[in-house]
C-alpha cells in the first residue's frame, strides 16, 4: 500500500513508473500510441505464446527502451554484454506477468481495485488535492505516455491486482517493516551515481595537479579550427510562375551574393501539403557563405563572420531583390509584387572545418589540428564537431561519445 502511494507521488512528480510497474502495464495495455500507425506497416512478431496470451516484439521493445532510458537518466550505460541478458530477463518477466494475469481471481481483482482506490485517496489527502487538481497534475504524464486517465487507472489496477495475486499464490506477506529492513540492509542496491545541477561551467586551462597550462601547440591547434559562417535567406514568394516558365527549380550562380537559390523541396507529410501549382505561394532558400577571396580558408571564414556581424538587413534585402530580379526577369518575375516576406538566418559559427588538402599541411591523420587540439588535458576532454574535422551531426555525436569515454577511463 505504501509502495503504491509512493508510485503515485513519483508519477505526480513527473517521473515514469518503476520497471516492474512498467512490465505490468505493458502486459495489459492496449493504449493507442502515435507509433501504432507506423507499427501497422511492419509485422509485430509474436515472441511467446501460451494458453490465452501472447507476448509481442513491440511489448519487449517498449520495456527495453524504458530501462535504457532509466540507465541514461541516471548517467549510466548498459554494457553491451548485459543488454542481451536483459532482453531475455524482460521477456521472461513479461511471460510471468501474463501468466499471473490469467491466474487473477475475482477476489484478487476486487482487492486490487480497493488498494488502488485507497492509495489514490491517500495521495489526495496527503497533498490536499481536489479531483480537478489531481487531473491537472496527472495530465502532463498522461500526455507523455499517450494514454487516457481511464487507461492509466486500468494499468494501476492491473498492477495492484497482480500484487494481490502474487500475495495469494505465493502466500507472501511483506510488511512495511520488512520493506524498511530490506532497504536498510541493502544500501548498495539503491545507490545512484552522484548528480549535480550547474548554471555555469568554467573551464580551467591549467591542470590543477601539475600547475601546467594547456600546451602552446594544443592552443594553436584549437585556434586553427575556425568554423565557416553560413547564411540561409528565406524568401516567401506569392507564386513560382517565373520558375515554371524558365523550367528551373534551383540555380547555382557562383560569385553572386547568394550563390545557391533553390525552391523548397516538395514534401507532403500527414495533412501538410506543399506547394504544387505555379500559382501557389512557396518558400525560396538562398544560401550565402560569406568569405573574402584572396585570403586563406580560415582567414576567409573569420572575415566572413565579421561581415555577417556588420551587415544590416537592408543590405540583404536589396541584394536579394536585385539578384532575383536579374535571374528571373525572363520568366516575368517582379520583386515588388512577387515577394511577400524575407527572413535572414545567420550562423557566424556554421560548419566545422574539414581537412582541406589545398591549405592544410600534409601530415598523418593523427597529427592534424583537430586531433592535436582534442587531446585530453587533466580532467578536461574536448568534444564538438570541429574535433572530428567533419561538419555534420554524426561527427558531433561521435566526438561527444569519445570525449565522455575519455572521462570514464581510469585516471593515472
Ligand atoms: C545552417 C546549418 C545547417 C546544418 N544542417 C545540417 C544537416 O542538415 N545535417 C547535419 O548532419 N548537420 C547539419 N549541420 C551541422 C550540425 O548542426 C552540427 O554538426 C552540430 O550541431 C554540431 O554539434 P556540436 O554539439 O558539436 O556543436 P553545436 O551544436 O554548435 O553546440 C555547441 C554549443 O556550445 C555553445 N557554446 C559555444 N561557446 C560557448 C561558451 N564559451 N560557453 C558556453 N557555451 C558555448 C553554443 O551556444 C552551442 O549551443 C548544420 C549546421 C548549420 C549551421
Amino acid at each position: 500500500m505504501k509502495n503504491m502511494r509512493q508510485t503515485f507521488l513519483v508519477l505526480l512528480g513527473a517521473v515514469s513508473l518503476a520497471t516492474m510497474a512498467g512490465l505490468a502495464q505493458t502486459a495489459s495495455t492496449n493504449a493507442t500510441k502515435p507509433g501504432d500507425k507506423l507499427a501497422s506497416l511492419f509485422p509485430d512478431t509474436v515472441l511467446a505464446k501460451g494458453k490465452g496470451f501472447e507476448v509481442k516484439r513491440s511489448q519487449l521493445d517498449d520495456e527495453v527502451i524504458k530501462i535504457k532510458a532509466q540507465y541514461a537518466a541516471s548517467g549510466r550505460t548498459l554494457p553491451p554484454d548485459q543488454a542481451d541478458m536483459m532482453e531475455k530477463n524482460i521477456l521472461n518477466g513479461l511471460i510471468q506477468m501474463e501468466l499471473l494475469h490469467l491466474r487473477a481471481t475475482d477476489a484478487d481483482k476486487a482487492k486490487g481495485k480497493e488498494q488502488f482506490e485507497k492509495a489514490l485517496q491517500a495521495v489526495k489527502d496527503e497533498q490536499k488535492l481536489t479531483d480537478a487538481e489531481l487531473d491537472e497534475k496527472l495530465a502532463p504524464q498522461l500526455r507523455l505516455q499517450h494514454i487516457s486517465k481511464e487507461q492509466w487507472q486500468k494499468q494501476q489496477m492491473d498492477q495492484t491486482t497482480l500484487e494481490a495475486t502474487i500475495e495469494r499464490e505465493l502466500k507472501v506477506s511483506i510488511s512495511d517493516e520488512d520493506v524498511k529492513k530490506f532497504y536498510d540492509d541493502n544500501p548498495s542496491k539503491f545507490e545512484q551515481p552522484e548528480m549535480v545541477r550547474a548554471a555555469h561551467v568554467l573551464l580551467a586551462t591549467q591542470d590543477l595537479k601539475t600547475k601546467t597550462d594547456l600546451p602552446e601547440a594544443q592552443k594553436a591547434a584549437l585556434h586553427s579550427l575556425v568554423k565557416a559562417p553560413l547564411v540561409y535567406s528565406i524568401v516567401a514568394l506569392r507564386n513560382w510562375r517565373a520558375f515554371s516558365k524558365l523550367g528551373v527549380e534551383q540555380i547555382y550562380a557562383p560569385g553572386s551574393y547568394h550563390p545557391l537559390v533553390k525552391l523548397n523541396a516538395k514534401v507532403d507529410v500527414g495533412s501538410y501539403r506543399s506547394s504544387s501549382a505555379p500559382d501557389e505561394p512557396i518558400l525560396l532558400r538562398m544560401v550565402r557563405v560569406p568569405c573574402k577571396p584572396g585570403l586563406s580558408e580560415h582567414e576567409q571564414n573569420k572575415a566572413g563572420r565579421a561581415e555577417l556581424l556588420a551587415t544590416p538587413f537592408a543590405t540583404f534585402e536589396h541584394n536579394i531583390r536585385d539578384q532575383l530580379s536579374r535571374m528571373l526577369r525572363g520568366g516575368g518575375f517582379d520583386p515588388a509584387t512577387d515577394i511577400e516576406a524575407i527572413t535572414v538566418n545567420r550562423w557566424p559559427h556554421g560548419y566545422a572545418p574539414e581537412y582541406n588538402p589545398l591549405w592544410d599541411p600534409e601530415v598523418p591523420p593523427q597529427q592534424r589540428a583537430n586531433v592535436l587540439g582534442r587531446a585530453p588535458f587533466g580532467r578536461m576532454t574536448i568534444a564538438n564537431s570541429d574535433s572530428g574535422a567533419a561538419a555534420y551531426t554524426d561527427s558531433a555525436i561521435d566526438q561527444a561519445d569519445r570525449a565522455v569515454n575519455e572521462l570514464l577511463r581510469p585516471q593515472g
